[in-house]
Order: structure tokens, then sequence, then C-alpha cells
């Protein structure tokens, strides 16, 4: 299949060299020339312009950082230049508004677009390990299903056109939150006088059990190697939980939905990644919690 792919940076050159992998003739465009150059040493044809990568393909995958990006890319180097039936497929997190716009934008040019983000960092999308929740119709899915499955570990239909966005920025809060509830947890075991691994095999085991905690300690030494154990480096940077944060905020605006814990977590990211120079993880807000 030929397929464009714009946007080759953290997320979509290991996205990109997958698909170049499993036999995808992928034409790649980035702004970056170092990101253009890597993705056509991973196997990519490079284009000139997002529209040379987009004309004549059978599937376009944006990989940007935010709404705006996958706008103006779509408006100038997508509709008009794809041929009517191509399938688009959005893997960036954006909101759910836009992403809704421009699913109806793409089928009033004969398109077939899905709203398609990731969960997994930057190691899941060079293993090909990522998750991809999908919001779009039937048809957007079972087409899209097959292309995403060469990138991914598991491809979920979520619903209509935004459920995939939805369903990424409810996980995402959910996560700031508990990384939080974690991370002022251990403080406080710490502060009580518990050695925090034993605290960690309890509640491991017990009631307060959950992901932040069981396979993402932020404390160094304690439970599975995390970033916490590398100096906060690598993993998922503050400014994106912030960013998935913020979407979150915005979307239970729109719906008019009480999110006082999203709320809170967004409030404490803000003002950690504010201060942090480093661009660490998000599981070193720990820190802050521990003074
Ligand atoms: P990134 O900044 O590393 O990559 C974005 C790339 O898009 C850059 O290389 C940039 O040059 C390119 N770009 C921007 N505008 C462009 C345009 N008009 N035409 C062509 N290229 C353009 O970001 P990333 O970490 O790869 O994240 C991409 C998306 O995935 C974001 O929406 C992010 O929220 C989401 N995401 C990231 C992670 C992560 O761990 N990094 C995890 C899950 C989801």
């Amino acid at each position: 299949m030929k397929i464009a792919f714009i946007g080759l940076g953290n997320m979509g050159g290991g996205m990109a060299a997958n698909l170049a992998k499993a036999g995808h003739e992928v034409r790649a465009f980035d702004l970056s020339e170092e990101a253009l150059a890597r993705a056509v040493e991973a196997g990519c044809i490079a284009a000139k312009a997002a529209n040379f990568a987009v004309h004549g393909a059978d599937a376009v995958v944006t990989m940007l950082p935010a709404g705006k990006h996958v706008t103006q890319v779509y408006e100038e180097s997508v509709f008009g230049t794809a041929e009517p039936g191509t399938l688009l497929l959005d893997c960036s997190t954006i909101d759910v508004e836009t992403a809704r716009i421009n699913v109806a934008n793409a089928a009033s040019y004969d398109l077939v677009a899905v709203d398609a983000p990731v969960s997994g960092g930057i190691a899941a999308a060079n293993a090909g390990t990522l998750t991809f929740m999908v919001g779009g119709t039937d048809e957007g899915f079972a087409r899209a299903e097959p292309i995403l499955a060469a990138m991914g570990k598991a491809v979920i239909h979520a619903g209509d056109a935004g459920a995939g966005q939805g369903a990424k920025i409810c996980n995402n809060m959910l996560l700031g939150a508990s990384m939080i509830a974690t991370c002022e947890t251990l403080a406080l075991a710490q502060k009580l006088g518990l050695d925090p691994q034993k605290f960690f095999d309890i509640a491991s085991v017990s009631s307060g059990q959950c992901w932040s905690l069981t396979s993402y300690a932020p404390l160094p030494g304690v439970g599975p190697v995390t970033p916490a154990d590398n100096g906060y480096a690598g993993g998922f940077a503050a400014a994106l939980m912030l960013k998935d944060l913020r979407l979150a905020m915005e979307a239970a605006a729109s719906v008019d939905a009480d999110v006082p814990m999203g709320s809170k977590a967004r409030e404490l990211y803000e003002a950690f990644v504010e201060a942090d120079k480093d661009g660490r993880d998000f599981s070193a807000i720990i820190q802050t919690l521990q003074k």
C-alpha cells in the first residue's frame, strides 16, 4: 500500500519505520530535515512537501503536535490533493472538537477519516507496540485496522468520530490524577517511617494498587525499573501530560462535566512544568510532594 506519513518526530519516526518494515511504500514528510533523513534511513521515501507525499497515496497518516497543525496539513496538502476514497488516519493527540470537524470536512471531499491517537511512548512507537483508540465509522475502522496493526499491539474501535480522542484524554486524565495520588501517598508513607519498597509490596497487592504504582513506581529503587531509576529522564514528559490534561479540561467544559481531580492534576502539572527546566518524566512530580 502507498502510505503518506506526515510528522516524523519522536513518535512518528518509529511509526513510519514500522510501516516501511511491514512492506508499505511510505512517502514521508516533515518540516525538519533531520527527521526526514532519519525516516529515509529507516526505509521511507522522502517527499519534497506534504502534498507530494499525499498525491496518489492510498492512506495518509499524520503524527503532529496539536490540532492546529493537523488542520493546516489537511487544508493545505490533503483536501483537493488526495484521491476520493483515500483513508486519513490522524494519530496525533488533539482536541475532540477539531478531530470531529476534520473528519466531517474530509467526508465533504469524499475522503474517509478516523482519529486514531495512541497510548504508549517513544519506546512503544519504535517497537511497534502502541495501543490505538479509533474514532470513526465501521468502514473507516475496518480499513484503518490493518495499517495501525503494523504499528501497534492493540487497535480498538472506540466509537464515532472524536471517540478516539475522547478515550485518549480520559485515559490520560486518570493517569495524571493517579500519578499524583501515588506520589503523595509514597511521600506520606516515607514520612511515617515506612520503607517505600515494603509499602510498594503491600499496596501492589492491596486495594490501593494502580498502574502508576505497580508498573511506573515514581521512586528510584522501588518496584520495576522506571524513569525514576534514570534520573526521571525519558518516559512521558510532564509537558505532554500537561498538554493532555488541558485537552481534558477543555473537553470537560464543553459537556459541563465536573472533574475536580483532573482539574487539580492540571493545576499541579502546570506549576511543575513551569518550574522544571529539564523536561523530565511526569513521575518526577513526586519531588515537589516530598518537601
Ligand atoms: P514531536 O514534536 O517530536 O514531533 C512532531 C513532528 O511534527 C516534528 O518532527 C515536527 O517537525 C513535525 N511537524 C510539525 N508541523 C508540521 C507540518 N506542518 N508539516 C510536517 N511536519 C510537521 O512530537 P511527538 O512526541 O512525536 O508527538 C506527536 C503527537 O503524538 C503529539 O500529538 C503528542 O501529544 C502525541 N503523543 C506523544 C507521545 C510521546 O511520548 N512523545 C505519546 C503519546 C502521544
